[in-house]
Order: structure tokens, then sequence, then C-alpha cells
């Protein structure tokens, strides 16, 4: 199969408060020269077939439409993609119009992914994000009216000082726009965020968990199927490309920061735009660091991450994929699992139940 491309666009019009991924506001001077290193990177993987096309950032949508322009067309004249490949873009709804909605469609993105997070103002405005309920609503329709049949919508909720009717409105709120993918975030507090150096507490583990509950359950009430620990879709609308991760396969990762993964080969791109530039500038690639993963490695990180997914994992499937046999000790964990409720085996598939997806981290940390 063949590998999926993500492209990371790292300009931002403002820096969300609860932020710590790579991406920068005020760097406007930047957007031409990125531009051009995306496309010295991009012509060393001439001719390369990809599966699936992500766009991510950062905020790709906060490029002029000229540059949206530019950006495809160093994606097509340097890659082969798939027919009916996935095509998905970010958008803000601070930094969005017909216009662009027009221009991405156009170009040949064929999903977008909307990064909403709350349709109460209140909490927009507590979490930095510098659009409002009335601008998502905007966007959406803008996305739909150029086209777009395919929509992901991000949710932020567990916020804290939010009741559980607040949330409610929310999940009710977005599952009308009618879009076809919706996906959920817990507030983390990171190193480098806002957030951070104010000291703002994240909600406890437990009021996470019961209102990740809540939400799972609201959401599939909605019409939408829980394919993944944080993601929901309608029939038909599960993301092609985060499934290619989930699954372990190959991705080439472009811009600032981005991995790639091509065969148990990780490398990985300066995190500064400057950085990036820098190296661009010397080299073909802008890779920063690199390792080889051993097939015990893959074995693990394959089965681990597969958990996220509601399918689950065929471990026999992994064992002949990587010729390697689970170790009994392993096996012992996983028995105690499923004996506890947090793992159940169905045929020869390993998953994750609900309870068991709340408390993902700790079953990997025991597994590890
Ligand atoms: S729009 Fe996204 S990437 Fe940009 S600052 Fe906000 S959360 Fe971070």
């Amino acid at each position: 199969m063949n590998p999926s491309l993500y492209i990371h666009i790292p300009f931002c019009q403002s820096k969300c408060f609860y932020c710590s991924f790579s991406s920068f506001e005020k760097k406007d001077d930047l957007i031409g020269p990125y531009l051009d290193a995306l496309d010295k990177e991009a012509s060393g993987y001439k001719g390369q077939s990809v599966s699936t096309v992500y766009i991510g950032g950062g905020t790709p949508t906060y490029l002029s439409v000229l540059d949206i322009r530019t950006l495809f067309e160093i994606i097509r004249s340097n890659f082969v993609i798939e027919d009916g490949a996935e095509i998905t873009m970010e958008a803000n709804p601070a930094t969005f119009d017909a216009q662009k909605a027009k221009t991405i469609f156009d170009s040949g993105a064929n999903r977008m992914s909307l990064g909403v997070q709350s349709l109460n103002d209140k909490y927009l405005e507590f979490l930095g994000r510098p659009h409002t309920r009335t601008q998502a609503l905007s966007s959406f329709e803008a996305l739909r009216d150029a086209g777009f049949k395919n929509i992901n919508l991000d949710l932020i909720y567990s916020l804290p000082g939010q009741t559980r009717k607040e949330i409610e409105e929310d999940v009710f709120g977005l599952a009308s726009f009618g879009s076809e993918h919706i996906s959920l975030y817990t507030l983390s507090i990171c190193e480098g965020s806002q957030f951070y150096l104010r000291n703002i507490e994240p909600p406890t583990n437990v009021k996470q968990g019961d209102e990740y509950l809540f939400v799972s359950q609201s959401l599939e009430r909605h019409g939408f199927f829980h394919y993944e620990v944080s993601n929901f879709a309608k029939q038909g609308y599960p993301c092609r490309h985060n499934i290619n991760y989930w699954r372990g396969g190959n991705y080439i990762g472009m811009g600032v920061a981005a991995h790639s993964h091509l065969n148990g080969h990780r490398y990985w791109n300066g995190a500064t735009i400057e950085t990036y530039l820098d190296m661009m500038k010397e080299k073909p690639r802008a890779m920063e660091g690199q390792e080889k993963l051993t097939q015990e490695e893959r074995f693990m990180e394959t089965l681990l991450i597969g958990l996220r997914l509601a399918e689950g994992v065929d471990v026999s499937d992994l064992e002949q994929r990587f010729e390697v046999i689970l170790p009994k000790e392993k096996k012992a964990v996983i028995y105690d699992l499923i004996e506890h409720g947090l793992l159940s085996q169905e045929k020869l598939r390993l998953k994750a139940t609900l309870s068991g997806m709340v408390v993902l981290d700790e079953i990997c940390s025991r597994l590890i």
C-alpha cells in the first residue's frame, strides 16, 4: 500500500491558550520562503504515489487564496495521488470564507476538518480561540456551498467549570450541523502553552472519564459510529488518513516538526520555522532526527496503537507480519485486563472495551 502524505502549515492568526503544537503567530513574512522550502522537500519524493493527503497545522487556511493554490500545485507536481484518495485540509473559522472554501474544493480537496471546538462563545474566549459560534456556523455553510460532502468538526469538552448541560448543548449543537465526522478532545495542559504558564488546572481524570462516556454515548445516539477512542463517523466516513496511522502504516511528513515512518524507519523535521528553513537551505530534507525500529518495537507499537480502534487488532496477524511472538508475560497482562472488563477478545481480535478506552493510556503503560 502507498504511504499517506502529511503536510504541516505552522502559521496561525494567534496562539490559542491551550496550544503547544508547532504553530506560530506573526511570522507572515516566512510564508513565501516556507512554501519554497516545501516545494524543495517535496521534490525529494518526486513521483512517489500516496494513498491519502492531510494538510494540517497550525492553520492551513491562514494562507491566502493564492498561497493555497501554490500549495496544491506543489503537491500535485511532485506526488502521484491515487485515484479516489482522501484529501483533507484543516480549517479555522476565523481565517475562512466562501472564497477560500471554493479555492480549496477546486484545488482537489474532498474532506475538511473544521476547528469548531465549542459553540459557546464564553468557552471559545476562555480557550483563546479567535472565532465565534456564528463564524463556525457560517464556515460550515461555506464548506457545504463549495461542494464538500465530507466534513469533520473538532470538539473540546470537559473544560474547567463547564457544566453537564453546557456539554450537552455543545454536543447537540455540533451534531445538528449534520457533519460526517466529529473528533473529540479533552483539555490537557501542556508545557509551552499559555494555560501552563497561568497554572490552569485541568479537570480530574474521574470527571474527564465520566464526561467522555457521556459524550461518546450522546454522539452514538446522534447516529455517529464510535470507530476510534476520540473519533466518531457516520457510516462510510471514518478518516482514512488517520486509520493508516492507527494500523501502523507508512506515511511521509513534510514541513516543520513533521514525522515520517517508512517500514520501521522513523525520521522527523526541525520543530521551528527558522530551523526548518535553515536546514532546507543546505539539504534536500530538514531531518533533525531518525531511528530504526526493531521488529519487536514495531509489533508492540502497532498492537498498542491498534487498540485505539474499535476494530481492535488481530494479534496472530501481527505476529506473522512482524515475525514476533507475543511474550508470555504480556499475554498474562492481557488476560488480566480481559478479566477486569477493560479488553475483550472477539474471535481473533483483541479490542478495548468502552471502559478500557477511558483508561487506554494506563492499559498501554502496563503492556509496554
Ligand atoms: S489554531 Fe490550532 S494550531 Fe493554531 S494556535 Fe490554535 S490550537 Fe494551536
